[in-house]
């Protein structure tokens, strides 16, 4: 409890030096790591009525298990998969710099979002893993946006970081523009597991920062049920509404 208003307060001390800024748009914020008013206006956070498997939005509340048409269809490897926010213009503006933009300054405000919404399926896992960047990728980009929210996730909550079970076995060509047959066959087989045993019988949670039609996420969770997870559950920071 002391440690804990020991830490408020140094946080305070170092606001006040520093002069925290809005990351999106720079303007004056009471706390670091705080989006202000306006650009958080434009975030759209899911909530329920949303598919208890995929965690697509519904439009309306559905009766029965509430899993969606494409769920019932497909039924995905995962237990769940979980998303903060509806990947809009809004939130474009924290991921794509992010991603692209060496902005790894962003990790700690994207992982509170995460913290706040979805803590306890944090607490639950066992083992924390990022969806992987192929060698090439990796070495072009400089870092792993995935891996930055999944080290914060598992240092905070204390849960096991595992960055290099999951490996990309081959380069795959970005997404972008494949609709969803196309970004299966894009990623089919494109993993394997490098050390089973970090993950044998242990509750695994693969952590991405965009989910779209949810090829990746499902091929990541197939490989790591075949190596032995004892269930994978999934959280991505936004996710496409289709
Ligand atoms: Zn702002
Ligand atoms: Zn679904």
């Amino acid at each position: 409890m002391k440690n804990a208003r020991l830490k408020r307060m140094i946080k305070s001390i170092v606001d006040f030096i520093l002069l925290p800024v809005c990351p999106i748009c720079n303007c004056p914020v009471d706390e670091t790591n705080m989006v202000c008013a306006h650009c958080f206006k434009e975030l759209h956070f899911i909530t329920k009525p949303y598919c208890q498997k995929c965690g697509k939005p519904f439009e309306f509340d559905i009766k029965g298990d509430g899993v969606c048409a494409g769920c019932l269809k497909k039924n995905p490897p995962y237990r769940m998969a979980r998303s903060v926010l509806v990947y809009n213009e809004g939130v474009k503006k924290l991921v794509l710099p992010f991603k692209h933009a060496d902005r790894t300054d962003l990790t700690g405000v994207l992982c509170q979002f995460l913290l706040k919404e979805y803590k306890s399926l944090i607490m639950d896992a066992d083992v924390i893993i990022p969806v992987p960047l192929h060698i090439t990728r990796l070495f072009l980009r400089r870092y792993n946006q995935s891996a930055l929210l999944a080290h914060r996730l598992a240092k905070v909550t204390h849960r096991r970081f595992e960055p290099s079970v999951l490996k990309r076995t081959r380069a795959t060509p970005s997404q972008g523009h494949m609709n969803t047959k196309q970004r299966e066959l894009n990623v089919h087989k494109a993993f394997a597991i490098s050390n089973p045993k970090k993950i044998e019988n242990k509750k695994v949670l693969l952590i991405d920062d965009v989910m779209t039609t949810g090829a990746t996420v499902c091929e990541c969770s197939k490989v790591l049920l075949k190596a032995g997870a004892s269930h994978v559950d999934v959280l991505t920071l936004c996710r496409v509404k289709h």
